[in-house]
C-alpha cells in the first residue's frame, strides 16, 4: 500500500478536513491524529508519533486560526485597505497574545523570527561587544554555537541541578567585569530534564549578567513566565509548539536590541531614508525587517492560547504517559537510559536510550518498519552532551530520542515498550539496508515517495 492511498480521503479521516474536533477530553486535537502508516508486513497501523521534540503536529485550532484568516489575508502595517487593516491587527493581536504567554512586562517586546535558532542569533548580535557569555555544553547548538567564541565561557554539563547553579555562579565569580549573559535550555533536548532556571537567574542576576532562556523543549509542556523566572529573555519555536507556520519569537528587554544594528537590513526596519542617512526603527520593528510571516505569527498565536487554556491538562496527560514510559523502559534488560541529573529529576516528556548490541539508526528503522513508532536517532544537534551521555557506552555514537506530546497515548506508549523489549531480546529479526529514504528493510514493500500534493 502506498502512502498516497493512505492519505486518501476514502481510507481514512486525513483527507483534507472540514473543521475537525479542537480538542479530545480536555487536550488539544491534533492535525493527523489518526495518520495510517504501512508496515513492512504490509499492514498498516495508526502512527505513533514520538517526535514531538523535533517538530510537534498542528493544532486543530491553529488549523482553524489560518484557515479563518486565509480570506483576508494581505499585507501587514503596508496598506490601507479593508483586508491589510485586519491583517495587520491579527498580527499585532499575535504579539500581544505571545506577550502574555510568557508573562512578559510591559516593557518587555515580542520579536517575531523564524524560530528558536533565529531568536537566539538575533540576541547574540545584539549583544554588546564587551558582553561575557556564559552557557553549558549540554546545549542545542542553537543556543550553544551563536555567540562570539573568544567571549564565551563554555561550562561543562552539570550532573545536578545544584551544581548548574553553582557552576553558573563560579564562572561569574571569575568572569570579566562589564556586561554577562547567561544562556541556558529550560528542558534539555536529549534528556528531557528541567534546568533550574529561577536559581540560575538568582546567582545571575546576584552577580550583575543576564539570562536568556531557551524555552524550545519547556514551553510546549510547562508555563513559562519571564517574571517569575527573572529571566531577560526568552526564545521559542512555533514548530515545536504545535504551530508549523514558520514563525518563533525573541521576547523579553528592549535595551540591548534597540542599540543593536538591525537584524535584516530594508522596508519596515526603517524610520527614515534620506539620500545619506538612514533612521532605524526601534522596538520589534527594527529586527523585522521585510514583509512578516504574519500566518505564522497568528499560528503561533493560536497555539499560545489554546496551550495555556488547557495547560493544567496537558501536563497531567504528559507526566502520566511520561511515567508509564519510563517504567516501561527500566525494567528491559538491555536498554538504557540515559540523564544529566539523575531518575529522580523533574524533566518534560522526552526519553534519551540505546540498545544493547542494536544501533540506535537500526532500532529506529525497525521500529518505524515494524511498529509504525517514530522516533529520532543521532546526537539530536547537541553533539558535546550526547558525547558526554555515551561516554561510558563506547559501543554507541549515538542514541535513540523518544519524545511524546499531545496526540500520544497509553496505547502509543505500550506499544514502544513492547517493539524496544522485541528488539532487546531478539535483535534484528529481518536484514535491513541504507537507500534513499535512510535505512530499511531489505526488500521493503512499502512505497515511501512523498505523494504529490499540489
Ligand atoms: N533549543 C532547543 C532546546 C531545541 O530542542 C531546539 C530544537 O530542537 C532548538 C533550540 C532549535 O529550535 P529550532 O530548530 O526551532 O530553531
Amino acid at each position: 500500500m502506498s502512502i498516497l492511498s493512505i492519505l486518501e480521503p476514502a481510507n481514512t479521516s486525513t483527507a483534507r478536513p472540514t473543521i475537525a474536533r479542537l480538542t479530545t477530553g480536555n487536550i488539544p486535537a491534533t492535525v493527523g491524529s489518526d495518520l495510517l502508516v504501512p508496515l513492512a508486513d504490509g499492514r498498516v497501523t495508526d502512527y505513533a508519533n514520538f517526535d514531538h521534540g523535533a517538530s510537534a503536529p498542528c493544532l486543530e485550532s491553529v488549523r482553524a486560526a489560518v484557515e479563518a484568516a486565509l480570506p483576508s489575508y494581505a499585507s501587514v502595517h503596508r496598506g490601507n485597505g479593508y483586508a491589510s487593516r485586519i491583517t495587520t491587527q491579527w498580527y499585532e493581536r499575535a504579539r500581544r497574545e505571545v506577550h502574555t504567554f510568557v508573562g512578559a512586562s510591559t516593557d518587555d517586546q515580542v520579536i517575531f523570527t523564524r524560530q528558536t535558532t533565529d531568536a537566539l542569533n538575533l540576541l547574540a548580535r545584539a549583544v554588546p561587544a564587551d558582553a561575557t557569555v556564559i552557557v553549558f555544553e549540554s546545549e542545542h547548538h542553537a543556543a550553544l554555537l551563536p555567540w562570539p567564541t573568544e567571549r564565551t565561557i563554555r561550562l561543562a554539563a552539570p550532573t545536578s541541578t545544584t551544581a548548574a547553579v553553582t557552576a553558573v555562579a563560579d564562572a561569574l565569580r571569575t568572569a570579566p567585569e562589564g556586561p554577562r549573559l547567561v544562556v541556558v535550555t529550560g528542558a534539555s533536548n536529549v534528556t528531557g530534564e528541567i534546568f533550574p532556571i529561577a536559581e540560575i537567574a538568582a546567582v545571575a542576576k546576584a552577580h550583575g549578567a543576564r539570562v536568556c532562556l531557551d524555552a524550545a523543549q519547556l514551553a510546549p509542556h510547562r508555563v513559562v513566565d519571564i517574571a517569575q523566572l527573572n529571566v531577560d529573555w526568552v526564545a521559542l519555536s512555533g514548530h515545536k509548539l504545535y504551530a508549523p507556520y514558520g514563525a518563533g519569537a525573541l521576547i523579553g528587554r528592549a535595551d540591548w536590541l534597540n542599540a543593536a544594528d538591525p537584524y535584516l537590513y530594508g522596508g519596515g526596519a526603517t524610520a527614515s531614508v534620506t539620500g545619506d542617512e538612514t533612521v532605524w526603527n526601534q522596538g520589534p520593528a527594527r529586527h523585522e525587517g521585510g514583509s512578516p510571516n504574519v500566518i505564522g505569527a497568528i499560528a503561533l498565536a493560536a497555539a499560545c492560547a489554546a496551550i495555556t487554556k488547557h495547560r493544567e491538562a496537558i501536563e497531567q496527560h504528559e507526566r502520566s504517559l511520561l511515567a508509564r514510559l519510563r517504567t516501561g523502559l527500566a525494567q528491559l534488560p538491555g536498554v538504557n537510559t540515559y540523564s544529566l541529573f539523575g531518575e529522580e529529576a523533574d524533566r518534560v516528556g522526552t526519553v534519551c536510550f540505546t540498545i544493547e548490541g542494536l544501533s540506535s539508526t537500526l532500532a529506529s528503522a525497525a521500529l518505524s518498519a515494524e511498529y509504525g513508532i517514530g522516533v529520532r536517532d543521532g546526537k539530536f544537534c547537541a553533539h558535546p552532551l550526547v558525547g558526554r551521555l555515551l561516554a561510558d557506552s563506547p559501543e554507541h555514537g549515538t542514541a535513540i530520542r523518544a519524545s511524546l506530546g499531545l496526540g500520544t497515548t497509553r496505547e502509543h506508549v505500550d506499544r514502544l515498550v513492547a517493539a524496544v523489549r522485541t528488539l532487546a531480546t531478539n535483535g534484528l529479526t529481518s536484514e535491513y539496508e541504507e537507500s534513499t529514504h535512510g535505512c530499511q528493510p531489505a526488500n521493503d514493500p512499502r512505497d515511501l515517495e512523498a505523494p504529490h500534493i499540489w
